[in-house]
């Protein structure tokens, strides 16, 4: 267990006032804290020091955000290869790796470097939302295997003074008995999974109000957040606070209590929203992917591309707060989807079909129903062939490489999908 903060070290994470800076100072702060850190990033991080000397472009002429144009874009992919050809961070690590308190394994794959940073970031995220609070009991309703989810939640909620209860995933009417039995305040998991829990105590009879002391839910992780967000408020009187985020980044930008987008988590992160093809920033309500440079002294990524695609405003936001905002999250980029909160990419799919010669075509169709994630894996196969053993071993070898399986898998003969099918079918934006 880590060490909880004292009343004053919680105190120092979270400095409200410069959340309303005027827009000059917040600008020339954040251009000033940029110029510093891509310095820093240059001289720490090998693969930082890479990627601007061959842009030609030297740490000393980054001085504003509009400068990180001179720079290319790190995707994904590279950072995945880039981790792979040189494990385990692939150069951007700043400090000695055995500096981290935990170093996870997310899909991709990819390993993510967290040190204390990250969790006072996310310490500054739970005190600026007001919940949990130190002595709540919260159920942690996510993975705890390998991905920096459970655990990850767990030292976070550790620092703040806060009461674990380390669920993981699944098995709802333990978890509603859990619940229910420890009086628990709080419930971080992905939104449809309390939705789950919560439709479950009202199937066995429970009136969510009356017979649980849960006020908080947690809103990241899925998409869809906004949909389910009015039920748990008004339906269960449930506080939910949102935001966005990766796990390679962290949290990027955060709901505001008006729920009009997310205002950018200056803090810890650049953001910019940036053309895919010419890597130059968009102006406002324009499409663009969603670009971060992390203030980190342990893995400072810089000009790191989501492949998130989104749009921003920088009207002044009613609540006073001066840091621009995401309006809306439009869908991704490239060759991955982003499905039950796990990140899952076109290469480990194929990875997984590649052991089944037998499924020459197959496609991911992903869609709503009612509030969950739903994954079809639509497959050509020849006639006779074993349905539930194919079934099963397919839906073991997903597990395997992306941690999924599919809630169905359709069996379709030979010729139904094009000879160029696309792999996802993402119809969750429509
Ligand atoms: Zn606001």
């Amino acid at each position: 267990m880590l060490s909880r903060l004292s009343a004053e070290e919680l105190a120092s994470v979270y400095d409200k006032s410069k959340e309303k800076m005027p827009p000059k100072d917040r600008e020339r702060r954040l251009n000033e804290r940029l110029s510093e850190q891509v310095q820093f990033a240059y001289n720490n991080a090998p693969a930082v020091k890479e990627k601007l000397d061959k842009a030609g472009v030297s740490p000393s002429d980054i001085r504003t955000v509009k400068d990180l144009e001179k720079l290319p874009v790190t995707t994904k992919d590279e950072l995945v290869k880039l981790q792979q050809s040189n494990p385990p961070f692939g150069g951007f690590l700043a400090a000695p790796l055995n500096s981290l308190n935990r170093i996870y394994a997310s899909p991709g794959p990819i390993y993510d470097a967290f040190g204390l940073e990250r969790i006072r970031s996310r310490v500054r995220g739970f005190l600026r939302s007001g919940w949990p609070k130190p002595g709540d009991v919260v159920l942690v309703s996510t993975a705890y295997h390998m991905v920096p989810a459970g655990l990850f939640l767990t030292d976070v909620l550790d620092a703040m003074g806060c009461t674990v209860v380390p669920a993981g995933i699944g098995q709802t009417e333990l978890q509603l008995k859990l619940l229910h039995d420890l009086q628990a305040t709080a419930i971080l998991g992905y939104p449809s999974f309390v939705m789950t829990v919560l439709k479950k105590a009202e199937e066995m009879g429970y009136d969510v109000r009356r017979d649980f002391n849960i006020r908080y839910a947690m809103g990241a992780g899925e998409r869809h957040i906004q949909m389910l967000r009015k039920t748990f408020e008004e339906d269960y009187g449930l506080m939910v606070s949102g935001g966005y985020g990766t796990s390679d980044l962290g949290e990027v930008a955060y709901e505001c209590e008006l729920g009009q987008g997310y205002h950018y988590e200056d803090e810890d992160c650049v953001v910019e929203i940036v053309d895919p093809s010419t890597g130059k920033q968009v102006g406002p309500h324009e499409v663009g992917e969603v670009v971060g440079t992390l203030f980190s002294k342990v893995y400072p990524l810089v000009r790191f591309g989501t492949g998130d695609l989104a749009s921003y405003t920088d009207e002044p936001c009613p609540c006073g707060r001066t840091a621009p905002r995401i309006t809306r999250i439009l869908g991704m980029l490239g060759e991955h989807i982003r499905v039950k909160a796990m990140f899952v990419h076109q290469r480990e799919l194929d990875e997984a079909m590649s052991q089944f010669p037998e499924v020459p075509k197959y496609q991911m169709v992903l869609r709503l129903e009612e509030h969950r994630d739903r994954i079809t894996l639509n497959i050509e196969v020849e006639p006779g062939i074993d349905r539930q053993a194919l079934s099963d071993a397919i839906n073991k070898r997903c597990q395997d490489v992306f941690k999924l399986r599919m809630d169905k898998i359709e069996f379709l003969a030979k010729g139904i999908l094009p000879e160029d099918c696309q792999k996802f079918v993402d119809t969750r934006w429509s």
